[in-house]
This record gives C-alpha cells, sequence and structure tokens, in this order.
C-alpha cells in the first residue's frame, strides 16, 4: 500500500480485521471517515466503544444489554421446545421467520476439531444441563446451516438430545446444501422451521 498519514494507515488495518474487507475496500471505507464531519466520527467511534456493554444472556448465550434476553424472560413464548443455533446473529434471522415461538440456546459455532472447535469449547455441556433441569423440553431444533461443519455438529447434537430422550428435529431439507442460515430469506427458512424433519 502507498505510504499514508499514520492515522489512515492504523484506520486501514483496523478495518482489513473484517471479514471480506481487504486492504482496497478498507481504504475506501478510510476515505469515507475522512470526508465525515467530526461529530460523526466521535458518535461513530463512541457506538464501538458502547459494545463493551453488549452481555450474553445467563440463560442462552445470545448478545444482550441485560444479564437475561428479552426472549428468555418471555413468559409467552413455548418452553417445550428448544432451538439450537451456532451464532446470535442466527436467532434474528429465526425470529424474522416469525413461525418459532419458543425458546434459544446458542451453541457458540460449530463442530471444527482442526480449527480447535471442539465440544468442551461450544455450549455442549450448557445444552445437556439444560436438558437436565427442563424436562418440559420435548423437542431440539438443531437449526444450523446444512454444510459439513454445521451437519456433524447437528448429528453430534442429536445424539446426545436423543440419549436424554427428547425428540431432535431438524430444518427441512429444503434449504440449498452448504447455504449459509445468515442468507436465506425469511420465507424459506420458515418453511424449513414448519417443515422440520426429526433426526
Ligand atoms: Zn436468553
Amino acid at each position: 500500500m502507498r505510504k499514508f498519514p499514520a492515522p489512515i494507515h492504523n484506520v486501514v488495518a483496523a478495518l482489513t480485521k473484517f471479514p471480506g474487507v481487504g486492504p482496497k475496500t478498507a481504504l475506501r471505507y478510510a476515505f469515507s471517515l475522512l470526508a465525515m464531519r467530526q461529530d460523526e466520527r466521535e458518535r461513530l467511534a463512541r457506538s464501538i466503544i458502547d459494545l463493551q456493554n453488549v452481555q450474553t444472556c445467563s440463560e442462552c448465550f445470545a448478545y444482550c444489554e441485560q444479564s437475561i434476553c428479552s426472549i428468555c424472560n418471555d413468559n409467552q413464548r413455548s418452553n417445550d421446545v428448544l432451538c439450537i443455533v451456532s451464532e446470535s446473529r442466527d436467532i434474528s434471522t429465526i425470529e424474522a421467520a416469525n413461525v418459532y415461538h419458543g425458546k434459544y440456546l446458542v451453541l457458540g459455532g460449530v463442530l471444527n476439531p482442526i480449527e480447535g472447535q471442539t465440544p468442551d469449547i461450544l455450549h455442549v455441556k450448557e445444552l445437556i444441563k439444560r436438558l437436565g433441569e427442563h424436562p418440559e423440553i420435548k423437542e431440539v431444533i438443531l437449526a444450523f446451516s446444512p454444510d459439513i461443519h454445521g451437519e456433524t455438529t447437528m448429528m453430534y447434537l442429536a445424539r446426545k438430545i436423543k440419549d436424554l430422550g427428547r425428540r431432535a428435529t431438524r430444518l427441512a431439507r429444503g434449504l440449498p446444501i452448504g447455504a449459509d442460515l445468515e442468507y436465506t430469506d425469511e420465507v424459506t427458512l420458515g418453511d424449513a422451521l414448519i417443515g422440520r424433519s426429526e433426526m
């Protein structure tokens, strides 16, 4: 990269840490930041700093502002079904489909031992504990992207769930193989939830 003043260089270096952002894109962003008014830039900087106030829900591990999220706190939601997702952001994708009214648990990733994603660093223990403490949970929906790691994770969890005498279901196979849940439209995802199948 051409030599830029250190403040620009520092912003570019920080931005290239984002997924999908290479040096050229980072430089474009840095220049649009330079073109902003100082008060706008300060607002942006402040909103980034405020991310330190984000907590994880003590029950489902989703990002939230209190120690328990609004979904776990909502006693209108059914307690007989639990939906397991890989990341906190998957919850908003499923919520947008508006067909699921149970609670969630964020696993914190998918099994991928080569990358160090082993069961002990995911919330597997917490899932088992939750099922042990809540006999009212009859069904566990495994809502993972149908790629290789998602499939491995669902197989692994389904065995544990069934060992505990609960139903394990997965999203209907209508989702394209390898599709990322994040990029699935809400109608397709809603249909996949309604048509979920036994594992
Ligand atoms: Zn929660």
